[in-house]
């Protein structure tokens, strides 16, 4: 697989769900991944990126933002609070924004520094204990603050359990969402980004599939 592979079955799926393929971004998950293949995306004109850890990103992307204009980071792993000022400061989206303690702080910081990234709410569809995520009982509760808060929410965000369909997750994203007037859904990866365009993505977040398998130490 390679950029340009994932880019053709985008807009073959766009087109298959009568979608529009400039409303789905990728967002290219860099994570981990060795340095030159991120740069050798970068070369091929990919800017949007997405990390899951803020000290990784946090040691990566200034000197790639020092040599590639436009680059927009997204941040799609969990949020510890005390990260929070760290992450609002380098990403531009973040997409994991799963408790009201975490949301309160961001608006404090926004409130200070007068800016704040787009934001996500990450639902936890499986009701997963071990999983990030509000749970579906809290969510209309979450988004309902995030407003009040005045931060930018773009929409939902959600992993679906390893094994279980993706596509049911999907669609009872896709429903929260239209339930609670929200446009962007954060859903979709290397094994099932297809299924996540059927179901309305706006935010696919394709890893291996661009770079290849991710090496952990
Ligand atoms: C790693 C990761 C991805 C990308 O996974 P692939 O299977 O490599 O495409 C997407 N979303 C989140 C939240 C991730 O942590």
């Amino acid at each position: 697989m390679s950029l340009t592979d994932i880019q053709t079955r985008l807009e073959t799926a766009a087109r298959r769900h009568n979608r529009v393929a400039d409303d789905i971004h990728l967002i290219a998950v860099s994570k981990v991944q060795p340095l030159d293949r991120v740069e050798a995306v970068l070369g091929e004109g990919q800017r949007v990126f997405g990390e899951n850890r803020v000290q990784e990103a946090q040691g990566k992307w200034p000197s790639f933002q020092d040599q590639f204009d436009d680059i927009e980071l997204h941040l799609i792993g969990p949020l510890q609070s005390n990260k929070t000022r760290a992450a609002m400061e380098l990403f531009d989206v973040i997409h994991t924004v799963d408790r009201s303690r975490l949301a309160q702080a961001m608006a404090r910081v926004a409130d200070e520094t007068g800016a704040c990234p787009e934001i996500f709410v990450q639902v936890n569809t499986g009701d997963e204990t071990q999983k990030a995520g509000c749970s579906l009982q809290e969510t209309d509760a979450l988004i309902a603050e995030c407003r009040a808060l005045g931060l930018p929410l773009k929409g939902l965000m959600c992993i679906p359990p390893v094994h279980e369909t993706p596509s049911l997750h999907f669609a009872l994203l896709a429903k929260i969402a239209a339930q609670n007037g929200l446009d962007g859904l954060s859903m979709g990866m290397s094994s099932d980004f297809e299924d996540a365009i059927a179901q309305g993505a706006t935010h696919i977040r394709v890893g291996s599939a661009i770079f290849g398998d991710r090496a952990y130490a």
